[in-house]
């Protein structure tokens, strides 16, 4: 067998332009354009490559798009004094600040000063709540409603269907068995959530009709931890070496992905999967917190 590919770069295309009609619509209607303001502290390579690649596509779209670039020895007390300018500009309707920040900063607080209604990444208790009781008030977190949209665009239906997702983080892990599990379309399932703790991880996976990697450990899953005919999807993305290649490394799933491409029903690939989606629902985010911060 060899799995059909779930192209999250076209759906995330798809869902770019709807977002792009959404805003040029705002502006006609409302005369506003939806703001979306980056945080970057410190220097970490690849919270750069994030931020720019979300600032690049909000301009894209037609979006008013700020980046606040702050030393890597920027105080707390500085951090929350930019957030809480950024709360107060009527243009800016979206805020994120990208993860992780150097160890000075607590990352809590930072999550608590952003206000809720900008909070486009819903990291802020008040709308991981509402998620999990189902309310579409508040925001849901990008990287787990873009594995959720892509499966429903992609066809694949999970409702009644045994998904186990590999992860707990807050940002991942634990946000998918909110959405999955919810009575609604695009969930309806039955969710198991493995862990570093959870023995017999293989045992798990092999029962999931729905296989969601999200651990951070380069090719961790193997053929053998796959049903065959199963859909896999892998969020990982993990830097390794590569002599040969230009930067010296390259990226990779969480999914050795040739070999579970064989025996998979279908299989997001890295790049080109999870990635884009997760940019796609950000800007869908900052969308919506426009069109209700100007209601
Ligand atoms: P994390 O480190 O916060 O959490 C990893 C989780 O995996 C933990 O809950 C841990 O219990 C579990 N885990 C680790 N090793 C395990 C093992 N051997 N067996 C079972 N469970 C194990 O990571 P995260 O922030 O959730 O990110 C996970 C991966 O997804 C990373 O590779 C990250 O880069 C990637 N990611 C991708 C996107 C995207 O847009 N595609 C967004 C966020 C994160």
């Amino acid at each position: 067998m060899t799995a059909r590919i779930l192209d999250g770069k076209a759906v995330a295309e798809t869902i770019n332009r709807e977002t792009a009609v959404g805003a040029a619509t705002l502006m006609r209607e409302r005369g506003v354009r939806p703001g979306l303001a980056v945080v970057l502290v410190g220097e970490n390579p690849a919270s750069r490559v994030y931020v720019n690649t979300k600032e690049k596509k909000a301009a894209e779209l037609g979006f008013h798009s700020v980046k606040v670039e702050l030393p890597k020895e920027c105080t707390q007390d500085r951090l929350l004094a930019e957030i809480a300018k950024l709360n107060a500009d009527p243009l800016v309707h979206g805020i994120l600040v990208q993860s992780p920040p150097p160890p000075q900063i607590d990352e809590r607080a930072v999550v608590l000063a952003i206000d809720p209604r900008k909070d486009v990444d819903c990291f802020h208790p008040f709308n991981v709540g509402k998620m999990l009781i189902g309310d579409r008030d508040g925001f849901f977190p990008c990287t787990p409603w873009g594995v959720v949209v892509l499966l429903q665009r992609s066809g694949i239906e999970v409702a009644g269907k045994h998904v186990v997702v590999i992860g707990r983080s807050n940002i991942v892990g634990k946000p998918l068995l909110a959405l999955l599990v919810q009575k609604a379309a695009g969930a309806d399932a039955t969710v198991t959530v493995c862990h570093s703790r959870t023995p017999d991880l293989a045992e798990h996976c092999r029962r999931a009709d729905v296989l969601i990697a999200a651990m951070g450990r380069p090719e961790f899953v193997k053929a053998e931890m796959v049903k065959p005919g199963a859909t896999v999807v892998d969020v990982g993305i993990n830097r390794v070496t590569d002599p040969a290649a230009k930067n010296g490394y390259r990226l990779v799933g969480d999914v050795a992905f040739a070999e579970v491409a064989a025996v998979a029903g279908a299989i997001t690939p890295v790049p080109g999967g999870v990635g884009p989606m997760t940019i796609a629902m950000l800007m869908r985010n900052a969308l919506d917190a426009c069109r209700r911060l100007t209601e």
